[in-house]
């Protein structure tokens, strides 16, 4: 089936009703709208005829809220500084709450069977509780649990009042990291629930022996959170909404929406898990599958588009002009764009896949000529200052052979024969300086800059590009369909190009980027050399601390990426300054060193990375938030603290920062104590060099988990489905 008719007949409306739509009452049928365009993540439109009726000017409706929308802090269980923590981690409403799945689940283990190292959850009954003194001031909990198994000795430090709350005879569920104490196994702190009797815990115990391990954070314990969701689940799950038509959950042998929700949290055992998780699972793509298409379809539907129709000769002299020749895969995919940029039928929506490195700006830059000498103005968009500026820089140098002296700093002018007029091209930033600014927007908006390079931000608030003929978003994967949408719809429907080093399986890309058309970039330029990675342990630090200093001695740079602690900005910042502290202090007190990181101001950020460029830095400490995405041919190389807590995309974009050069360059990545897994994927990046080819070892590698690293990524946000849900994507998209 073609791709237009499928996308058609997913839209078709009666595929996703109930019932047909006909058959509702007009009320009913306005409500389904405004639901079905939410799914869409549009807004439904802005008047409502029927709704106006029934109001009388001046008077707000009281609508009475579902229990799904209502605020989490609603709820019982949640006081104020729970329902704080819950906001951090995306829990507004108690619709949420029960969409906030476990991390993972904890089998029941009895006493005898604890194992060390592990976090683990077992069920017991109280011996005894006493206070206990810990040092002068230390007062805790001490308590002793047994099963028929054995007994356990734990210890809560600082929580002296946990004595009056835990009962002898209860029993309790206890989960947390064991350890072995003066040569007994013990709990550290573990959270607490009791387990009394006709209580919806203990009818969830009666069935499975899984215990949810929920995501924390700052302000609310594993006890609190478990008890704030069962809440939830019980006030909220009666009231869920089945959106899928029996049919189709019939077709594909899902369970119905409610039972998997309390499946989810508490399963019965681990197939009833995956089931319910499938069902889920299934949703998610569903939709996103169905707002990809339904953009899809809005673009392949639109009347026309500009013919961009550069003068003969224009490419040519661009080209011949470049210091390099232009790879075959560049040859194939600048063909592509050129032929989605003549045509006037629809505006290109284009996506260039291609590794770092395998030379995308260059692509760019003649598609931004072609507009600019076809007399039309197109910009160039980074999600980042620093990467605009490093983009303005790589046109700069590329554009070298056909400069026109004596120009500013935020503005180039090239000649592009037989063009007669002189292109001219800017850089608009959040910190230009405000002159600069105000002259660049002007020319903007009068039509007499050409091109314009900056920040996703500057360009689409503030500036009216009246001329605007294309739009290039180097996303750096953080510019998701909804984004794209929006931007097809400024000014008159300019054509798009997205270019994305993400690696990703090819089923995924079909996928998130559906409402794309994909060139591939699948060549690296000549000469390119592989990046020696290297994964060691924290033993090995100082003599990897030796091998940075004799680089450094000969010249070369490096960069230490630190660590990613938490996915707060603040909490990262401090480690890293605290690391650019002792490595300035104790390791290399004769170096230097600078720092960057996300809560730095834009003009500290320039600074550190413009004294790095210019080799004035030897070693540039960042954390991870901070895209280092720069190009400097000295650094060879790339050290990576932590690595194990990054996903293999990100590590093999890091990796992509050195080797830029002709230089051999290496890249070592120090984890702490990975677990198997963990260790597994790390030596993938010492043995693979393609970053499609990690993609797909990553794919196998991991059932659930995170490939692409963390929120940032921008990626739709799926709790439940997994890249390697192949099937159930084919089934969803069927
Ligand atoms: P990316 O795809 O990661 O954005 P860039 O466009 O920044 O890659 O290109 C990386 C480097 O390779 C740049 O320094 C660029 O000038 C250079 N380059 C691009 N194409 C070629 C080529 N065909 N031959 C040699 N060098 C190239
Ligand atoms: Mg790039």
């Amino acid at each position: 089936m073609n791709r237009k008719k499928a996308s058609a007949e997913i839209l078709h409306t009666s595929n996703l009703l109930p019932t047909s739509y006909d058959s509702m009452p007009p009320a009913e049928r306005s409500e389904w709208v405004v639901a079905a365009l939410s799914v869409l993540g549009e807004r439904p439109p802005a008047s409502n005829t029927h709704r106006r009726k029934s109001t009388k000017p001046g008077v707000k409706t009281e609508k009475k809220l579902n229990i799904l929308d209502t605020e989490a802090s609603s709820l019982a269980t949640v006081r104020p500084k729970a329902s704080t923590a819950l906001r951090k981690l995306g829990a507004r409403t108690v619709g949420h709450l029960i969409y906030l799945f476990p991390r993972r689940h904890n089998e029941v283990v009895k006493i005898s069977a604890l194992s060390p190292g592990e976090d683990q959850t077992i069920v017991a009954s109280l011996w005894e509780a006493r206070p206990t003194q810990l040092g002068r001031s230390l007062k805790g909990t001490e308590a002793v649990f047994g099963d028929e198994t054995g007994n356990i000795r734990i210890v809560w430090f600082n929580q002296p009042y946990l004595v009056r709350y835990f009962k002898p005879g209860r029993r309790y569920v206890l989960s947390g990291r064991i350890s072995i104490f003066r040569g007994h196994r013990t709990m550290d702190s573990p959270s607490y629930e009791e387990l009394t009797e006709g209580t919806a815990l203990e009818k969830l115990v009666e069935h499975g022996h899984l215990f949810p391990i929920y995501p924390l954070t700052e302000g609310i314990t594993q006890q609190t959170m478990r008890k704030i969701v069962r809440e939830a689940l019980s006030k909220a799950v009666p009231h869920a909404k089945e959106l899928m038509p029996s049919e189709i959950l019939q077709r594909n042998r899902l369970i119905a929406l409610k039972k998997a929700l309390w499946q989810a949290h508490y399963p019965d055992n681990i197939d009833a898990y995956e089931t319910a998780r499938r069902r889920l699972a299934f949703d998610e793509l569903f939709v996103l599958l169905l707002r990809v298409l339904y953009f899809r379809t809005k673009s392949d539907l639109a009347e026309s588009s500009i013919s961009l129709f550069p003068p003969e000769g224009v490419l040519e002299t661009f080209i011949s002009s470049l210091p390099f020749e232009l790879t075959n895969a560049q040859k194939r995919v600048l063909e592509e764009v050129t032929q989605d940029l003549i045509s006037s039928k629809k505006p290109m929506s284009r996506l260039i896949q291609g590794d770092v490195g395998s030379g995308k700006t260059v692509i760019a830059l003649a598609a931004l000529v072609t507009a600019a000498t076809s007399g039309f103005q197109s910009a160039i968009m980074a999600p980042t200052e620093i990467l605009a500026e490093q983009h303005f820089l790589t046109v700069t140098s590329l554009l070298q052979g056909l400069a026109e002296p004596g120009i500013k700093q935020h503005l180039i002018s090239i000649r592009l024969h037989p063009y007669p007029k002189p292109i001219l091209i800017g850089l608009l930033l959040g910190n230009t300086p405000a002159k600069a600014k105000r002259e660049l927007q002007a020319m903007l908006s009068e039509g007499t800059l050409d091109i314009v390079i900056g920040t996703h931000a500057v360009i689409q608030e503030n500036v009216s590009i009246p001329n605007l003929s294309l739009a290039i978003v180097d996303e750096q994967h953080r510019f998701g369909v909804k984004q794209r949408a929006a931007l097809r719809e400024h000014g008159k429907q300019p054509h798009m190009l997205v270019m994305s080093a993400t690696p990703i399986p090819r089923t995924l890309t079909l996928t998130l980027y559906g409402d794309l058309d994909l060139s591939t970039l699948d060549e690296l330029p000549p000469g390119r050399q592989v990046i020696r990675t290297k994964v060691v342990g924290p033993e090995r630090r100082s003599s990897v601390y030796d091998f940075v200093r004799r680089e450094i001695a000969s010249g070369k740079q490096a960069f230490f990426i630190y660590p990613l602690i938490d996915e707060s900005d603040s909490i990262n910042a401090r480690a890293t300054i605290k690391e650019h502290y002792r490595l300035s202090t104790d390791i290399f007190p004769d170096l230097q060193i600078g720092l960057l990181h996300g809560r730095m101001p834009t003009s500290e950020k320039k600074d550190v990375m413009d004294r790095f460029r210019s080799g004035e830095l030897n070693i540039l400490v960042s954390t991870a938030v901070v895209e280092v995405g720069i190009d400097v041919s000295n650094a060879t190389v790339m050290l990576i603290e932590s690595a194990d807590r990054f996903g293999l995309a990100q590590l093999h974009q890091f990796r992509g920062r050195v080797g830029r050069g002709s230089q051999t360059s290496y890249c070592i990545l120090i984890a702490e104590s990975p677990s198997e897994d963990a260790k597994e994927r790390l030596l993938a990046m010492e043995k693979i060099a393609d970053g499609f080819e990690l993609a797909e070892v990553d794919l196998q590698l991991r059932g659930p988990g995170d490939y692409f690293g963390t929120r940032q990524s921008g990626l739709p946000n799926l709790r439940m489905a997994r890249l390697a849900d192949t099937n159930l994507l084919s089934l969803a998209r069927e």
